[in-house]
């Protein structure tokens, strides 16, 4: 993981030398070291690098997070000029646009909790107001592998899940497959069954002490 995150530096760097001007370009890399071992942050500064909003001279100053649910980040790139709106997960991320135009889809607004349109456009504009995105390595509140918040589900897969049935790893023990009465789950609709059955049973979520040291030295895949 360290390796992959050293690669992803050095691409935003190389990305950076198009569009920071010179007399930014410390700050601008300030930025990218202060994220440089947060998937997420590290995924927007390269998005934002490689494919820049606006065709001027531009740099991000700051990361503010303006709401996260289930892994999925709503991430807010504050250049000296603008303020862009990014959906991030560690999933992909997505571009949505100016933060003064604060549009989301419908869907979006439910997802992230917003009771309507105006009230999330109310929040974009009271900027000052959103919290600074803090590197995630550095916040036991979320889960190293898929993001999720404390008391918040994993998302299903997540190999930090504890099994509900054994409370070993819900990835790695024979749980899923002894409930389902399956050898394997190969198809969209037995893994609906399965979520079915851990809703029914009570899915474990996210708290701080399930965060597993050996998560710290890099690797999701791996112990038996
Ligand atoms: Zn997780
Ligand atoms: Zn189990």
């Amino acid at each position: 993981m360290r390796e992959e995150f050293a690669e992803k530096r050095a691409t935003i760097l190389q990305a950076m030398e198009h569009t920071v001007p010179e007399a930014d370009w410390a700050a601008a890399e300030d930025l990218v070291d202060l994220y440089q071992e947060d998937r997420l942050g590290l995924t927007l500064l390269d998005q934002f690098y490689s494919c820049p909003p606006d065709a001027r001279e531009e740099w991000v100053r700051e990361i503010r997070m303006l709401n996260r649910h289930r892994g999925v980040f709503l991430l807010v790139a504050i250049t000296p000029w603008e303020k862009y709106l990014y959906l991030v997960s560690s999933e992909g991320i997505e571009f949505h646009g100016s933060m003064a135009e604060g549009y989301l889809t419908s869907e979006l607004l439910d997802f992230f909790g917003y009771e309507t349109a105006a009230d999330f456009k109310a929040i974009c504009a009271a900027v000052d107001d959103i919290p600074v995105y803090e590197p995630l390595r550095l916040d036991e509140d979320i889960c190293p592998a898929c993001h999720t918040g404390s008391g918040e589900l994993h998302e299903l897969g997540c190999p930090v899940e504890v099994c509900p049935w054994c409370g070993g790893q819900l990835i790695y023990c024979d749980c899923r497959f002894e409930q389902l009465g399956l050898d394997s789950i190969a198809t969209e609709e037995e893994l609906l069954r399965l979520e079915v059955l851990l809703e029914q049973r009570g899915r474990i979520p996210y708290a701080s002490e399930q965060r597993p040291g050996y998560l710290d030295e890099g690797s999701v895949v791996l112990l038996e």
